[in-house]
């Protein structure tokens, strides 16, 4: 989803906004469409997009799209 910053927080890898806390990491092996992602249990600072039925790995899900709430790059995506 973004850039490891340091030892407590992610950031937005386009404007540096913070988005998540180290804290709420659930998974750093998470499997993503374009490769490994990080599923958190919650961020911040984020704009979230309408909800859609998406295919992922583990079946269909419901999802929106989280992007970031300064510069709007798409971070990933949000379970419903
Ligand atoms: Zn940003």
């Amino acid at each position: 989803m973004a850039e490891f910053v340091g030892p407590r927080l992610y950031s937005c890898c386009n404007c540096r906004n913070h988005v998540a806390l180290h804290d709420d990491v659930i998974s750093k092996a998470f499997q993503g469409r374009n490769g490994r992602a990080f599923l958190f249990s919650h961020a911040m600072n984020i704009t979230v997009g309408p909800k859609e039925n998406r295919q992922l790995m583990t079946g269909l899900h419901t999802v929106a799209d989280a992007s970031c709430c300064d510069c709007h790059e798409v971070l990933g995506w949000k379970y419903e």
